[in-house]
Protein backbone atom coordinates (compact mmCIF):
# COMPACT_ATOMS: atom_id res chain seq x y z
CA UNK A 1 0.00 0.00 0.00
CA UNK A 2 1.30 3.54 -0.59
CA UNK A 3 2.41 5.49 2.41
CA UNK A 4 1.14 8.65 2.72
CA UNK A 5 4.59 11.34 3.56
CA UNK A 6 4.19 15.06 3.74
CA UNK A 7 3.72 16.68 7.04
CA UNK A 8 3.93 19.87 4.89
CA UNK A 9 0.50 18.78 3.50
CA UNK A 10 -1.50 19.90 6.45
CA UNK A 11 0.62 23.04 7.18
CA UNK A 12 -0.95 26.91 6.74
CA UNK A 13 0.58 28.47 4.04
CA UNK A 14 2.89 31.32 5.78
CA UNK A 15 1.44 34.45 3.79
CA UNK A 16 -1.70 36.16 3.27
CA UNK A 17 -2.82 39.30 1.70
CA UNK A 18 -2.80 40.88 -1.75
CA UNK A 19 -1.34 38.24 -5.01
CA UNK A 20 1.49 39.71 -6.32
CA UNK A 21 3.19 38.37 -9.34
CA UNK A 22 6.79 38.36 -10.72
CA UNK A 23 6.28 40.90 -13.88
CA UNK A 24 8.66 40.60 -16.33
CA UNK A 25 10.41 37.52 -17.75
CA UNK A 26 8.78 34.41 -17.96
CA UNK A 27 9.87 30.99 -19.95
CA UNK A 28 6.82 30.21 -22.05
CA UNK A 29 8.14 26.36 -22.19
CA UNK A 30 6.75 25.71 -18.55
CA UNK A 31 3.04 26.08 -20.15
CA UNK A 32 2.91 22.90 -21.67
CA UNK A 33 3.96 21.42 -18.08
CA UNK A 34 0.97 23.76 -16.55
CA UNK A 35 -1.68 22.26 -19.77
CA UNK A 36 -0.76 18.44 -18.16
CA UNK A 37 -0.71 18.36 -14.80
CA UNK A 38 -2.41 21.58 -13.62
CA UNK A 39 -5.43 22.06 -17.14
CA UNK A 40 -7.41 24.56 -15.02
CA UNK A 41 -5.28 26.76 -13.84
CA UNK A 42 -4.06 29.94 -16.15
CA UNK A 43 -0.52 31.34 -17.12
CA UNK A 44 -1.20 34.29 -14.43
CA UNK A 45 -1.82 31.71 -11.64
CA UNK A 46 1.60 29.56 -12.92
CA UNK A 47 3.20 33.43 -12.27
CA UNK A 48 1.87 33.37 -9.02
CA UNK A 49 3.84 32.50 -5.94
CA UNK A 50 0.90 32.23 -3.57
CA UNK A 51 -0.38 29.64 -6.09
CA UNK A 52 3.31 27.41 -6.67
CA UNK A 53 3.34 27.45 -2.72
CA UNK A 54 -0.53 26.53 -2.54
CA UNK A 55 -0.11 24.03 -5.38
CA UNK A 56 3.06 22.76 -4.61
CA UNK A 57 3.58 18.72 -4.71
CA UNK A 58 3.65 17.14 -0.60
CA UNK A 59 2.44 13.80 -1.22
CA UNK A 60 3.66 10.76 -2.92
CA UNK A 61 0.45 10.37 -5.52
CA UNK A 62 1.11 14.03 -7.00
CA UNK A 63 4.83 13.52 -7.23
CA UNK A 64 4.77 10.09 -9.18
CA UNK A 65 2.09 12.17 -11.03
CA UNK A 66 3.97 14.36 -11.83
CA UNK A 67 7.49 13.62 -12.07
CA UNK A 68 7.13 10.44 -13.47
CA UNK A 69 9.59 8.65 -10.99
CA UNK A 70 12.08 6.32 -12.29
CA UNK A 71 11.89 2.42 -11.45
CA UNK A 72 14.64 2.87 -8.22
CA UNK A 73 12.65 5.90 -7.36
CA UNK A 74 9.42 4.24 -7.03
CA UNK A 75 11.01 1.00 -5.32
CA UNK A 76 12.05 3.54 -2.90
CA UNK A 77 9.26 5.39 -1.68
CA UNK A 78 7.05 1.88 -1.46
CA UNK A 79 9.42 0.70 0.77
CA UNK A 80 9.05 4.11 3.24
CA UNK A 81 7.25 2.97 6.03
CA UNK A 82 7.51 6.42 7.92
CA UNK A 83 6.32 9.55 7.13
CA UNK A 84 9.20 12.42 5.96
CA UNK A 85 8.41 15.95 5.36
CA UNK A 86 7.81 16.81 1.37
CA UNK A 87 7.09 19.99 -0.57
CA UNK A 88 8.63 20.98 -4.30
CA UNK A 89 6.46 23.50 -5.91
CA UNK A 90 5.26 23.38 -9.58
CA UNK A 91 7.99 25.18 -10.79
CA UNK A 92 11.04 23.13 -9.53
CA UNK A 93 9.09 19.86 -10.59
CA UNK A 94 8.62 20.86 -13.90
CA UNK A 95 12.58 21.77 -14.24
CA UNK A 96 13.34 18.44 -12.91
CA UNK A 97 10.97 16.67 -14.83
CA UNK A 98 12.25 18.40 -18.10
CA UNK A 99 15.71 17.41 -17.13
CA UNK A 100 15.47 13.75 -17.22
CA UNK A 101 14.61 10.94 -15.11
CA UNK A 102 18.44 10.32 -13.92
CA UNK A 103 19.00 13.89 -13.68
CA UNK A 104 21.02 13.83 -10.32
CA UNK A 105 19.01 17.22 -8.93
CA UNK A 106 16.00 14.90 -8.58
CA UNK A 107 17.44 12.79 -5.62
CA UNK A 108 18.01 16.29 -4.09
CA UNK A 109 14.15 16.78 -3.62
CA UNK A 110 12.81 13.38 -3.80
CA UNK A 111 12.78 11.48 -0.58
CA UNK A 112 14.98 7.77 -0.30
CA UNK A 113 14.90 4.91 1.99
CA UNK A 114 18.93 6.15 2.59
CA UNK A 115 17.49 8.96 4.33
CA UNK A 116 16.33 6.57 7.53
CA UNK A 117 19.74 5.34 7.67
CA UNK A 118 21.99 6.15 10.31
CA UNK A 119 25.42 6.02 9.83
CA UNK A 120 28.68 6.72 11.39
CA UNK A 121 28.98 9.96 13.41
CA UNK A 122 25.55 11.46 12.15
CA UNK A 123 23.29 13.48 14.29
CA UNK A 124 19.92 14.82 14.56
CA UNK A 125 21.33 18.09 15.35
CA UNK A 126 25.41 18.00 14.54
CA UNK A 127 25.63 21.92 14.76
CA UNK A 128 24.28 21.33 18.50
CA UNK A 129 22.03 25.09 17.24
CA UNK A 130 20.34 24.54 20.51
CA UNK A 131 23.24 25.16 22.48
CA UNK A 132 23.43 28.54 21.37
CA UNK A 133 20.07 29.21 21.22
CA UNK A 134 19.49 32.41 24.10
CA UNK A 135 15.88 32.74 23.13
CA UNK A 136 13.64 30.90 20.85
CA UNK A 137 14.34 31.45 17.55
CA UNK A 138 18.12 32.86 17.91
CA UNK A 139 21.36 31.35 17.71
CA UNK A 140 24.32 33.31 19.13
CA UNK A 141 27.20 31.39 18.78
CA UNK A 142 30.22 33.83 16.83
CA UNK A 143 30.92 36.87 18.62
CA UNK A 144 29.18 40.00 16.57
CA UNK A 145 26.38 38.21 14.54
CA UNK A 146 23.66 36.14 14.91
CA UNK A 147 21.16 33.37 13.33
CA UNK A 148 17.51 34.51 13.49
CA UNK A 149 15.03 31.21 12.96
CA UNK A 150 11.77 33.29 11.55
CA UNK A 151 9.97 30.23 10.55
CA UNK A 152 9.91 26.90 9.92
CA UNK A 153 8.81 26.65 6.14
CA UNK A 154 10.51 26.01 3.18
CA UNK A 155 8.85 26.26 -0.57
CA UNK A 156 11.20 23.44 -1.22
CA UNK A 157 12.27 20.37 1.20
CA UNK A 158 16.09 19.53 0.50
CA UNK A 159 16.69 16.23 1.45
CA UNK A 160 20.25 16.92 3.35
CA UNK A 161 18.96 19.83 5.13
CA UNK A 162 20.67 20.51 8.16
CA UNK A 163 17.57 21.78 9.43
CA UNK A 164 15.41 18.77 8.68
CA UNK A 165 14.46 18.51 12.22
CA UNK A 166 12.95 21.76 11.53
CA UNK A 167 11.63 22.23 8.33
CA UNK A 168 8.29 21.22 7.17
CA UNK A 169 7.38 20.63 10.80
CA UNK A 170 4.35 21.98 12.45
CA UNK A 171 6.42 23.96 15.16
CA UNK A 172 6.97 27.52 16.49
CA UNK A 173 10.43 28.36 16.05
CA UNK A 174 10.70 32.29 16.41
CA UNK A 175 9.47 34.36 19.81
CA UNK A 176 10.30 37.35 17.98
CA UNK A 177 9.58 39.85 20.75
CA UNK A 178 12.09 38.04 22.54
CA UNK A 179 14.58 37.81 19.83
CA UNK A 180 14.04 41.69 19.39
CA UNK A 181 14.89 42.58 23.41
CA UNK A 182 17.89 39.96 22.98
CA UNK A 183 19.42 41.61 19.92
CA UNK A 184 18.91 45.22 21.84
CA UNK A 185 20.87 44.03 24.87
CA UNK A 186 24.01 42.86 23.33
CA UNK A 187 25.16 46.03 21.64
CA UNK A 188 28.07 43.93 20.49
CA UNK A 189 25.61 42.63 17.57
CA UNK A 190 26.07 43.81 13.89
CA UNK A 191 25.08 41.59 11.97
CA UNK A 192 21.45 39.39 11.47
CA UNK A 193 21.45 36.82 9.53
CA UNK A 194 17.62 35.89 8.97
CA UNK A 195 16.87 32.31 7.98
CA UNK A 196 14.95 29.51 8.73
CA UNK A 197 13.09 27.55 7.23
CA UNK A 198 13.11 30.36 4.31
CA UNK A 199 12.27 33.41 5.40
CA UNK A 200 11.44 35.14 1.57
CA UNK A 201 8.02 32.47 1.83
CA UNK A 202 6.80 35.20 4.50
CA UNK A 203 4.36 37.54 3.32
CA UNK A 204 5.45 41.17 2.09
CA UNK A 205 4.10 42.77 5.35
CA UNK A 206 5.32 40.37 7.71
CA UNK A 207 8.98 40.24 6.56
CA UNK A 208 8.63 44.13 6.40
CA UNK A 209 7.97 44.00 9.67
CA UNK A 210 11.02 41.95 10.53
CA UNK A 211 13.21 44.19 8.86
CA UNK A 212 12.08 47.34 10.38
CA UNK A 213 12.19 45.91 13.44
CA UNK A 214 15.69 44.92 13.06
CA UNK A 215 16.91 47.76 10.87
CA UNK A 216 15.59 50.27 13.92
CA UNK A 217 18.44 48.86 16.22
CA UNK A 218 21.32 51.01 16.47
CA UNK A 219 24.21 48.81 16.52
CA UNK A 220 23.00 46.41 13.86
CA UNK A 221 25.15 47.21 11.25
CA UNK A 222 24.00 44.79 8.60
CA UNK A 223 20.99 42.39 7.85
CA UNK A 224 21.76 39.26 5.52
CA UNK A 225 19.02 36.84 4.58
CA UNK A 226 19.57 32.89 3.64
CA UNK A 227 17.13 31.97 1.01
CA UNK A 228 16.51 29.12 -1.79
CA UNK A 229 13.46 30.97 -3.20
CA UNK A 230 14.88 32.41 -6.25
CA UNK A 231 15.64 28.91 -7.09
CA UNK A 232 12.57 27.07 -6.02
CA UNK A 233 9.98 29.89 -6.30
CA UNK A 234 11.43 32.46 -8.75
CA UNK A 235 8.21 34.16 -8.87
CA UNK A 236 8.26 35.35 -5.34
CA UNK A 237 10.81 37.85 -6.50
CA UNK A 238 8.21 40.61 -7.23
CA UNK A 239 8.41 44.16 -7.87
CA UNK A 240 6.73 45.04 -4.70
CA UNK A 241 9.44 42.66 -2.42
CA UNK A 242 12.69 44.20 -4.10
CA UNK A 243 11.09 47.40 -3.76
CA UNK A 244 10.52 47.03 -0.30
CA UNK A 245 13.91 45.18 0.75
CA UNK A 246 15.85 48.04 -0.82
CA UNK A 247 14.61 50.21 2.08
CA UNK A 248 16.36 48.22 4.62
CA UNK A 249 19.96 48.01 3.10
CA UNK A 250 23.20 47.13 4.01
CA UNK A 251 21.03 44.43 3.45
CA UNK A 252 22.81 40.86 2.08
CA UNK A 253 21.04 38.00 0.62
CA UNK A 254 22.59 34.09 0.10
CA UNK A 255 21.08 32.19 -2.24
CA UNK A 256 21.21 28.01 -1.60
CA UNK A 257 21.95 26.76 -5.26
CA UNK A 258 23.12 23.53 -6.23
CA UNK A 259 23.54 22.89 -10.12
CA UNK A 260 23.67 24.86 -12.90
CA UNK A 261 20.61 23.65 -14.47
CA UNK A 262 19.04 25.79 -12.13
CA UNK A 263 20.10 28.98 -13.57
CA UNK A 264 16.50 28.84 -15.15
CA UNK A 265 15.22 31.92 -17.47
CA UNK A 266 13.11 32.41 -14.11
CA UNK A 267 15.92 32.22 -11.95
CA UNK A 268 18.01 34.53 -13.88
CA UNK A 269 15.44 37.12 -14.31
CA UNK A 270 15.21 36.53 -10.22
CA UNK A 271 18.77 37.48 -9.20
CA UNK A 272 18.76 40.27 -11.42
CA UNK A 273 15.74 42.12 -10.03
CA UNK A 274 17.84 41.68 -6.50
CA UNK A 275 20.90 43.03 -8.10
CA UNK A 276 19.49 45.98 -9.57
CA UNK A 277 18.00 46.88 -6.13
CA UNK A 278 21.34 47.07 -5.09
CA UNK A 279 21.54 44.30 -3.03
CA UNK A 280 24.57 41.99 -2.86
CA UNK A 281 24.06 38.36 -3.62
CA UNK A 282 26.61 35.79 -2.62
CA UNK A 283 25.70 31.64 -3.04
CA UNK A 284 26.12 28.73 -0.51
CA UNK A 285 26.07 25.35 -2.54
CA UNK A 286 26.10 22.76 -0.06
CA UNK A 287 28.48 19.37 -1.83
CA UNK A 288 26.25 16.51 -2.85
CA UNK A 289 27.44 13.35 -3.60
CA UNK A 290 27.14 12.43 -7.48
CA UNK A 291 25.11 15.79 -7.16
CA UNK A 292 27.29 18.17 -7.72
CA UNK A 293 31.00 16.62 -6.72
CA UNK A 294 32.79 17.74 -9.76
CA UNK A 295 34.96 20.51 -10.66
CA UNK A 296 33.40 20.98 -14.02
CA UNK A 297 29.96 21.23 -12.85
CA UNK A 298 30.78 23.42 -10.15
CA UNK A 299 32.65 25.47 -12.11
CA UNK A 300 29.89 25.85 -14.57
CA UNK A 301 27.64 26.72 -11.57
CA UNK A 302 30.33 29.53 -10.29
CA UNK A 303 30.92 31.27 -13.93
CA UNK A 304 26.51 31.56 -14.60
CA UNK A 305 26.27 32.88 -11.05
CA UNK A 306 28.53 35.49 -11.52
CA UNK A 307 26.44 36.10 -14.81
CA UNK A 308 24.39 37.26 -12.84
CA UNK A 309 26.08 38.61 -10.52
CA UNK A 310 25.53 35.99 -7.74
CA UNK A 311 29.34 35.96 -5.91
CA UNK A 312 29.78 31.97 -4.96
CA UNK A 313 30.66 32.09 -1.56
CA UNK A 314 30.41 29.08 0.37
CA UNK A 315 30.95 25.71 -0.96
CA UNK A 316 29.56 23.23 2.58
CA UNK A 317 30.80 19.97 3.38
CA UNK A 318 27.34 18.18 3.78
CA UNK A 319 26.61 18.49 7.20
CA UNK A 320 26.70 14.47 8.83
CA UNK A 321 22.95 14.94 9.76
CA UNK A 322 21.18 11.37 10.10
CA UNK A 323 20.33 9.84 6.88
CA UNK A 324 22.76 12.03 4.58
CA UNK A 325 25.31 9.33 4.07
CA UNK A 326 24.81 8.80 0.55
CA UNK A 327 24.97 12.76 0.04
CA UNK A 328 28.37 13.39 1.57
CA UNK A 329 31.87 13.06 -0.15
CA UNK A 330 34.88 13.10 1.33
CA UNK A 331 36.34 15.72 2.93
CA UNK A 332 39.89 15.03 0.37
CA UNK A 333 37.09 14.98 -2.37
CA UNK A 334 36.09 18.58 -1.74
CA UNK A 335 39.67 19.82 -1.36
CA UNK A 336 40.97 17.95 -5.03
CA UNK A 337 37.49 19.84 -6.09
CA UNK A 338 38.92 23.15 -4.85
CA UNK A 339 42.61 22.54 -6.04
CA UNK A 340 40.94 22.43 -9.94
CA UNK A 341 39.51 25.74 -9.55
CA UNK A 342 41.84 27.88 -7.67
CA UNK A 343 44.21 29.14 -10.08
CA UNK A 344 41.96 27.74 -13.14
CA UNK A 345 39.43 30.66 -13.16
CA UNK A 346 38.66 33.69 -11.82
CA UNK A 347 38.99 34.18 -8.06
CA UNK A 348 35.69 35.70 -7.81
CA UNK A 349 34.10 31.99 -8.97
CA UNK A 350 35.86 30.59 -6.45
CA UNK A 351 33.79 29.99 -2.67
CA UNK A 352 35.27 29.51 0.49
CA UNK A 353 35.11 25.60 1.38
CA UNK A 354 33.75 25.00 4.74
CA UNK A 355 33.15 22.50 7.42
CA UNK A 356 30.18 23.13 9.43
CA UNK A 357 32.12 21.80 12.95
CA UNK A 358 29.82 19.23 14.42
CA UNK A 359 29.18 20.18 18.17
CA UNK A 360 28.84 23.66 17.67
CA UNK A 361 32.69 24.83 16.19
CA UNK A 362 31.32 26.70 13.76
CA UNK A 363 32.41 27.05 10.28
CA UNK A 364 35.50 25.85 9.44
CA UNK A 365 37.95 26.71 6.40
CA UNK A 366 39.25 23.69 4.78
CA UNK A 367 41.79 23.91 1.74
CA UNK A 368 44.74 22.43 0.22
CA UNK A 369 48.56 23.18 2.15
CA UNK A 370 50.01 26.38 0.03
CA UNK A 371 52.29 27.03 2.88
CA UNK A 372 54.43 24.14 2.55
CA UNK A 373 57.69 24.78 4.19
CA UNK A 374 60.29 27.70 5.63
CA UNK A 375 63.45 27.92 6.94
CA UNK A 376 65.07 31.49 8.22
CA UNK A 377 65.26 33.42 5.56
CA UNK A 378 62.10 31.82 3.19
CA UNK A 379 58.66 30.65 3.59
CA UNK A 380 58.00 28.28 0.67
CA UNK A 381 53.90 28.13 -1.15
CA UNK A 382 52.88 25.92 -3.33
CA UNK A 383 51.53 27.26 -6.15
CA UNK A 384 47.74 25.91 -8.77
CA UNK A 385 50.51 24.11 -11.00
CA UNK A 386 52.37 22.50 -7.35
CA UNK A 387 55.09 24.66 -8.52
CA UNK A 388 57.26 26.02 -5.40
CA UNK A 389 57.94 29.40 -5.05
CA UNK A 390 60.11 31.10 -2.15
CA UNK A 391 58.85 34.38 -0.17
CA UNK A 392 61.45 36.41 1.70
CA UNK A 393 60.63 36.88 5.50
CA UNK A 394 60.93 40.29 6.97
CA UNK A 395 64.18 40.56 8.43
S1 LIG B 1 16.11 25.63 1.64
FE1 LIG B 1 17.59 25.44 3.31
S2 LIG B 1 16.38 25.37 5.19
FE2 LIG B 1 14.99 24.91 3.46
S3 LIG B 1 14.98 22.69 3.27
FE3 LIG B 1 16.58 23.44 1.88
S4 LIG B 1 18.47 23.38 3.09
FE4 LIG B 1 16.74 23.25 4.54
Amino acid sequence: MRKTIGFASIRTIPFSGKETKQPVVIDFKRFNFLKTHFPKTSRKDWKSWQWQIQNSISDLEKLEEIIKLNTREKAELQQLNVKLPLRITPYYANLIANLGSDHPLRKTVIPSTNELKMSFGEATGPLHEEDDKKVPGLVHRYPDRVLVLLTDFCATNCRYCTRSRLVGLERTVCNFEKVLDYIKEHKEIRDVLLSGGDPLTLSDAKLEYYLQKIRAIGHVEMIRIGTKVPVVLPQRITTQLVNMLKKYHPLYISIHFTHPAELTTETQNACRMLADAGIPLGSQTVLLKNVNDSADTLKKLFHELLKVRVKPYYLYQCDPISGSAHFRTTVHKGIQIMEKLRGYTSGYAIPTYVIDAPGGGGKIPVQSKYLIDENADYIFLKNYEKKIFAYPKLK
